[in-house]
């Protein structure tokens, strides 16, 4: 297995990134800490890093890109594990407007919604409580809004294999609203159907739950 690039966080790291030849740079840079990267992007974007109001920025952005990605550390079969029960139940199960916020992996800006699952059972159901936790596995990572909402349903699928599974996300993207092509109403809406979801009734059903009652504003 290839192993990631680590950037690892040494107290005694050079203080100057070395832009003079590449060899040398990209050492410098592994051997800075996220802090001091940060600090170098704020003079970058023509900030004063070393200003009053900046000078804990870099701690504060480190911490907070370290929550908005924790979902990387996090194992859905562990979250799952003592949380599926088995049943006799066949109907449809519809957990609504869970709340959710993501990375976009091409800019790095928020994305925000809601997203309703619904599956029937096929003798397990999951408890309700962990649907919302298995949604933060996925969404706090950088993602697409396609990729969360499929890797939110294969989760489900692999879980208890139901007779089927929906996801559905409607959400808004800051890289469009304020920047590029600022539509600042556009929502967008991606759906994942496996099983009894892919066609018929099923289908027509859990959309129609969820066109029904969605009236919040995003
Ligand atoms: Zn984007």
């Amino acid at each position: 297995m290839a192993h990631p690039m680590v950037v690892t966080k040494s107290p005694k790291s050079v203080t100057a990134l070395d832009p003079a030849t590449n060899a040398s740079s990209a050492a410098s840079l592994a051997q800075a800490s996220t802090q001091q990267l940060y600090r170098e992007l704020l003079g970058r974007f023509h900030e004063d890093p070393s200003r009053d109001g900046l000078l804990d920025t870099p701690k504060r952005v480190e911490k907070a890109m370290e929550f908005l990605t924790h979902g990387y550390t996090l194992n859905p079969t562990q979250i799952l594990r003592g949380a599926l029960f088995d049943v006799d139940y066949d109907e449809m199960v519809i957990v609504k407007d869970v709340e959710v916020y993501s990375l976009c992996e091409h800019h790095m800006l928020p994305f925000w919604g809601r997203v309703h699952v619904a599956y029937i059972p096929n003798g397990k159901v999951i408890g309700l409580s962990k649907i919302p936790r298995l949604i933060e596995v996925f969404s706090r990572r950088l993602q697409v809004q396609e990729r969360l909402t499929r890797q939110i349903a294969d989760a489900i699928q692999e879980a208890i294999e139901p007779q089927g599974v929906g996801v559905v996300i409607e959400a808004r993207h800051m890289c469009m609203m304020m920047r590029g092509v600022e539509k600042q109403q556009s929502t967008t809406v991606t759906s994942a159907m496996l099983g009894a979801f892919r066609s018929g009734p099923t289908r027509t059903e859990f959309l129609s739950l969820v066109r029904q009652q969605s009236g919040h504003q995003l």
